[in-house]
């Protein structure tokens, strides 16, 4: 019997009602998003060709899509990409999906980098520890000039997804990508800025996130230990001996942890001063310490 044929219409439609039913919060975005890749067009063609049947090859792997969203797998993994800082990043289940609250740490160092280039700063290097897709160290080498990044990631299966974004973003010379557990890669170096989106939800929390981010987003990524901080303390007692003179580290933080952080960064003998950066919701985001 002939498989019955189903239009752009007719898919949208019934996937949105399923995805409803199984409690996705943008059921008809994600739908026409999972479509049009499928389809290999943006979401205005689906419009424009309502009634364009399916390929037969088309339709299956739509299903299979359709099928892991309805089980609450992230967009950015059935799709293997996330946007950033405004640009294409390839993501794997290894790999954290980079979060638009993270563009305030990349901001706030495209422009702290840019500000001392053009003071007359030479080359400036910096390190990104707990890189993941390599986001952070890529979005603000792109967006600089006369930098460089080491980026750091304790999985390797993570650090290799890194890797392949830094060839695909062309910026494979200007980065090196190190396993380890923070900053034992880089003894002995020095860098201008240190940057880190590290692990910060508190244990116990972990199991109260959206079942998307839970049941597939590495844990590694995401469990902070049993008050949220236990990375901080290390990465904070380690990291600000790397800076050079005048260095800046910035971390970002989870809600009601910037007290804490700032705290355990103006412990370190080397940090001068810390301050703290909003998020577009007011939230307290990032924590920058600087160095004499
Ligand atoms: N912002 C992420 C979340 O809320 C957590 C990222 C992290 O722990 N660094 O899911």
């Amino acid at each position: 019997m002939a498989e019955r044929v189903w239009t752009i219409q007719e898919l949208l439609t019934w996937t949105t009602d399923f995805f409803r039913t199984r409690g996705m919060e943008t059921p008809r975005l994600d739908a026409e998003v999972l479509l049009a890749a499928v389809l290999g067009r943006d979401r205005m063609y689906l419009y424009v060709h309502f009634d364009e049947p399916l390929e037969p090859a088309e339709l299956a792997t739509f299903r299979g899509y359709v099928k892991e969203r309805g089980a609450h797998v992230p967009m950015a993994y059935i799709l293997g990409r996330r946007e950033f800082m405004g640009l294409s990043f390839r993501v794997t289940r290894d790999t954290l999906i980079p979060r638009p609250d993270t563009e305030i740490l990349a901001q706030f160092a495209v422009d702290t980098l840019c500000a001392r280039a053009e003071a007359g700063a030479g080359e400036l290097r910096f390190a990104d520890i707990g890189t993941g897709t390599g986001a952070i160290a890529l979005s603000v080498l792109h967006h600089t000039e006369g930098t460089r990044a080491d980026a750091v990631d304790i999985s390797p299966a993570a650090a290799a997804v890194a890797a392949e974004n830094a060839a695909e973003l062309g910026l494979t010379e200007r980065i090196e990508v190190l396993t380890g557990d923070l900053t034992a890669p880089l003894l002995g170096r020095s860098y201008a800025m240190i940057l880190s989106n590290p692990p910060y939800i508190p244990s116990a929390d972990v199991k109260t996130l959206m079942e998307d981010v839970k049941a597939y987003e590495p844990h590694l990524a995401l469990d902070g230990g049993a008050d949220g901080l236990a990375v901080y303390r290390r990465l904070l007692r380690d990291a600000p001996d790397l800076l050079t003179e005048g260095g800046v580290i910035a971390v970002e933080v989870g809600i009601h942890e910037a007290t804490d952080v700032a705290a355990l960064m103006a412990a370190h003998p080397r940090i001068v001063r810390t301050k703290t950066l909003r998020d577009l919701a007011g939230i307290e985001r990032v924590v920058v310490g600087e160095t004499v």
